[in-house]
């Protein structure tokens, strides 16, 4: 098992990983303080986990456990009132902890249902996708949906532990695997090149599911997302390198209606598109753009837009992107692999290059 931890001060809390850490009763018995439990999952991950999960939490007294509907399109505050529901109903009080089991969706609803819970109770994540595990059960932003916005309603809020058993992604679709891989690269592009190389050498293990390899894989992206996040939690700056290739993957998200792309995959094309920028401005070259959009493929994800979608409706969908502040689009590029930096002065007519050598 590895350990890390997430470094902020008083809300510091350590990320275990590797295999069969949902069988061992004594990780959860360490983090959680008080004597209930909710665990809070979803209809296709319960049959999966959920009964390894609660044989675990057998020394507690009160351990209840809800079921949500599965996909995006449930996070809402319709759903999470569920989580309320099965609170209260229960009697849970102050002391109780929420367990996240579940991928990203269940991790962001759970977190902000504990943030809420009579102002705040503890918070453990188990995330079972790979995005989940490198990606959304670390840093602290939990939230829901709204009708008019993506993660619109939320709370930066902390959890006391993450639990990453890696035995869990043997059940991912390959799909979903691929769509968190495209996360995990985005960290060696931006702040950890020894890493991209580590990806270019290790991606047939990745896909394989090979367990050593993910396990790297996994402790390495959380230690990069951990690093970031200490220096910057409630991203007032840094943080948002976090966002490489999100603009352009929001925007084509946006377009082409939310599910149909995964988001990683939307995310890599958007680093191709970011990576494409970079190189116009000067900071890198061919070679290395090349580079990414080579491991992208091999990791079968997209390196161009979508085939349907043409310069403008990027230029719309950015325009309406939360990024932009002062009326500025702000984007986060290249300066080598490695090595990301903020910019708000991105001249159109490269940008519109950049969409067209993406085949916008
Ligand atoms: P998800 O939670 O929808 O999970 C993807 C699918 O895989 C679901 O159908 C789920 O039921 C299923 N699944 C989960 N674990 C499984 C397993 N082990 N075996 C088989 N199936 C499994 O999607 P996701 O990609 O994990 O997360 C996406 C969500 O995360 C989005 O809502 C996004 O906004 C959020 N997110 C949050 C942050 C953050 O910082 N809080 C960061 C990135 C993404
Ligand atoms: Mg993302």
């Amino acid at each position: 098992m590895h350990s890390l931890t997430v470094d902020l001060g008083d809300r510091s809390y350590p990320i275990l990983i590797g295999p069969g850490l949902l069988g061992n009763s004594t990780h959860f018995t360490n983090a959680i303080r008080g004597r209930q439990v909710l665990v809070v999952t979803n209809e296709t991950i319960a049959p999966l986990y959920l009964e390894k999960l609660l044989a675990s939490l057998q020394d507690f007294d009160k351990v209840d456990s809800v079921q949500l509907p599965d996909g995006e399109a449930f996070k809402t505050l319709d759903t999470l009132n569920r989580i309320f529901d099965t609170l209260l109903e229960k009697r849970h009080d102050r002391s109780t902890t929420i367990v996240a089991l579940g991928g990203g969706v269940v991790g962001d609803m759970s977190g902000f249902a504990a943030a809420c819970y009579q102002r705040g109770v503890d918070f453990v994540q188990v995330p079972t996708t790979l995005l989940s595990q490198v990606d959304s059960s670390v840093g602290g932003k939990t939230g829901v949906n709204h009708a008019l916005g993506k993660n619109m309603i939320g709370a930066f809020y902390q959890p006391r532990l993450v639990l990453i058993d890696i035995d869990t992604l043997t059940t991912l679709p390959d799909r979903e695997l691929s769509a968190g891989i495209a996360e995990v690269i985005k960290y060696g592009m931006i702040c950890d090149a020894p890493f991209f190389a580590w990806l270019e050498a290790n991606m047939d293990a990745l896909l394989a599911r090979d367990p050593a390899a993910l396990a790297y894989a996994v402790e390495r992206s959380c230690a990069d997302k951990a690093a970031v996040v200490a220096q910057d939690e409630r991203e007032s700056g840094r943080r948002a390198i976090l966002n490489f290739g999100h603009t352009f993957g929001h925007a084509i998200e946006a377009v082409q209606g939310y599910g149909k792309w995964l988001h990683g995959e939307a995310v890599a094309a958007g680093m191709a598109m970011a990576a494409e920028l970079s190189r116009l401005r000067g900071w890198i070259s061919q070679q290395e753009v090349d580079r990414l959009r080579a491991l992208l493929t091999r990791a079968n994800l997209p390196q161009q837009s979508p085939v349907d979608m043409a310069v403008d409706d990027y230029l719309r969908a950015m325009s309406v992107d939360k990024k932009v502040q002062d009326g500025k689009l702000r984007l986060v590029l290249l300066r080598a692999i490695g090595d990301a930096q903020i910019v708000a002065d991105t001249p159109k007519e490269q940008l519109i290059e950049a969409l067209h050598s993406c085949g916008a």
